[in-house]
């Protein structure tokens, strides 16, 4: 469909193009009055810790509500940020205003945020981060920020001097949707990180499929032995929290015990989450 008519050249722009690259002009253009009017916000998804059931961290998710239009996913608006430098402004609002929000939270609860590959490649970020724990008095020990493999796959100097620079500010590391990127574990030698999200895909199918359920075995040994806590990211059942629960899983997020909600419903899923969920926890269950 390629073909322009009549001389068998490919054309340019193909009218899916076309429209694709004008909707997302669009977004940006759009994006920007959003940033400016305050139409982001964040919301805020519960880490379960397997052996007890506590709330242990929150992951802060950007949400748009597009006035007029609606919500707008993430995925849709994250990567139109990315190509046209908005992110590095979004991003630091999200760090600024998921630090304020956590600093009132009670002290054993962390904050997650999700970091660009694009933000990790500039040198504003050790700043920023910097900048956003003065600003709200969060400790630092209470900040994870969550990388893709990604970050290794295009490294500069600036990569590794950030790395360096936010373990020396006492921040810890998350290398989210771990097992779907493209790099090689050695990465893990150079990189030491404090915490791996096992990647939703491999948890939904890992009640059908033994590759799955192998994978997600062979990732809870490897962090074992390197000393790395596990997230498992996508859990939508209670089979599947029991399974990662006897197979020494740390934590587990997904929809099963809440989506993102906003800062306000933070205090009701610490006080309630773990009694709603006890068949989860329980010691004397039969698992296969
Ligand atoms: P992510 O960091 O892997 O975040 C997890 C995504 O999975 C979230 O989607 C969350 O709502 C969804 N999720 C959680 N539990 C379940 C479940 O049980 N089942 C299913 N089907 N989905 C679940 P969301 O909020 O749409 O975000 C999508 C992605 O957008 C995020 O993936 C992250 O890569 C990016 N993103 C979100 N907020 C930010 C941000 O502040 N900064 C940056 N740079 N990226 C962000
Ligand atoms: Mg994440
Ligand atoms: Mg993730
Ligand atoms: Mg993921």
């Amino acid at each position: 469909r390629a073909k322009a008519a009549g001389r068998g050249e490919v054309s340019e722009f193909t009218p899916d193009l076309e429209t694709s690259v004008l909707k997302r002009r669009d977004l940006e253009v759009d994006l920007k009055r959003a940033i400016a009017q305050g139409e982001l916000s964040l919301h805020y998804q519960p880490l379960v810790g397997l052996e007890r059931g506590e709330v242990r961290c929150f992951e802060a998710l950007l949400r748009w509500s597009r006035d007029p239009g609606g919500p707008v996913s993430p995925a849709d608006f994250i990567p139109v940020a990315e190509a046209s430098g908005l992110i590095g402004s979004i991003g630091r609002w999200v760090l600024h205003q998921a630090c304020r929000e956590a600093a009132l939270w009670p002290e054993s609860i962390r904050i997650a945020v999700n970091i660009s590959p694009i933000q990790f490649r500039n040198a504003d970020l050790v700043l920023d981060v910097f900048q956003a724990l003065e600003a709200s008095g969060l400790a630092p020990d209470r900040l994870e920020l969550e990388i893709t493999e990604s970050v290794f796959l295009e490294m500069n100097a600036t990569t590794i001097s950030n790395f360096r620079e936010l373990r020396a500010l006492g921040v810890r590391i998350a290398l989210d949707d771990f097992g779907t990127g493209y790099s090689s574990l050695s990465y893990l030698i150079r990189f030491p990180v404090d915490k791996i999200k096992i990647d939703r895909s491999f948890i939904k199918d890992m009640g059908t499929r033994h590759e799955c359920l192998a994978i997600i075995e062979a990732i809870l040994t490897l962090a074992a032995k390197l000393s790395i806590t596990v997230t498992a990211e996508g859990v939508e059942t209670v089979e599947q929290a029991i399974m990662l629960r006897a197979r020494g899983c740390d934590d587990i997020q997904g929809f099963l015990f809440s989506p993102g909600r906003p800062d306000h419903a933070v205090k009701g899923l610490v006080a309630t989450l773990p009694s709603r969920f006890a068949e989860v926890f329980r010691d004397d269950q039969e698992t296969d």
